[in-house]
């Protein structure tokens, strides 16, 4: 069986995200950090579709957590290979630069930035052998143009689309595609607060997203099919332009 990692897989996008991959046929380990009655939620809409999933919970921004958690995973399953890896999990805390305070900005960054960073070079070793591998990493509009606000989750998301851009040009050659998917507004818990009929009239397409539409983007990255595409930003945000 093939086998695929989703951080943030307990709601929104990421849940999505895990049932897209599990209908791909792959068992997907669903990542979370604290809300395993919603990660539960999304291990039985996978079982409930025929598909295959297991639970992994740590943390993505604590080294010690994942290495104790996916690192035992990897150690203990050595035959199997997570040849998809998709980086979703992230967080925002939107304010003022001027009002910022120093742990508003750490926690967003050490959430999405260094969470790619932990997890990915984990996870990369046996794509590294295997001459094979598909990561996906989910940034944000804000990342491409910022969005007053977010500059601690628009560094964050920026510096994942650089990393993407590296990082393909370094493995390129085994055959791993390193690709970005930047959302505009999905309806999910990040966005439940903001008032979408007001915000429609910035979006050619007149509404928010789906989670099921970033999700078919990723599909599209993960499938053996896009082999020749990599380093890329995808934007799934209704035609705002970015
Ligand atoms: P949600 O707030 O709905 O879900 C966030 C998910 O991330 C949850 O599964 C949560 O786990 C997990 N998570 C948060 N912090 C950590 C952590 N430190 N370690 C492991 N898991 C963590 O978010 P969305 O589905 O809306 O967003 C998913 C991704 O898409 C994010 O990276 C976000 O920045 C990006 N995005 C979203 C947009 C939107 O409009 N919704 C637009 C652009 C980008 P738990 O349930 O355990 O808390």
């Amino acid at each position: 069986m093939k086998y695929a990692l989703v951080t943030g897989g307990s709601r929104g996008i990421g849940r999505a995200v895990c049932i897209k991959l599990a209908g791909m046929g792959y068992h997907v380990l669903v990542n979370f950090k604290g809300n395993i009655t919603e990660a539960e939620k999304t291990l039985s809409a996978i079982n409930e579709r025929g598909g295959e999933g297991s639970l992994l919970q740590f943390d993505v921004s604590n080294r010690q957590q994942v290495q104790e958690v996916l690192g035992g995973w990897l150690e203990n399953n050595a035959d199997k290979f997570i040849e998809v890896l998709v980086n979703n999990a992230g967080i925002k805390d939107d304010v003022l630069l001027m009002w910022m305070k120093d742990e508003q900005w750490d926690n967003v960054i050490n959430t999405s930035l260094n969470g790619f960073y932990i997890v990915t070079k984990l996870v990369l070793q046996n794509m590294l052998m295997q001459k094979y591998g598909r990561i996906i990493n989910i940034v944000s509009l804000s990342g491409l143009k910022g969005l007053p606000g977010q500059t601690n989750y628009a560094a964050a998301k920026g510096g994942v689309i650089a990393a993407t851009k590296a990082l393909a040009q370094e493995v390129g050659r085994r055959n791993i595609t390193v690709n970005a998917i930047a959302p505009g507004f999905i309806k999910t818990d990040m966005t439940e607060g903001l008032d979408e009929k007001q915000l429609r009239s910035l979006i050619p397409v007149s509404r928010f997203g789906e989670p099921e539409e970033v999700a078919h983007a990723v599909g599209f990255f993960a499938s053996a099919e896009s082999a020749y595409i990599t380093g890329e930003v995808l934007s799934v945000n209704g035609g705002m332009y970015s």
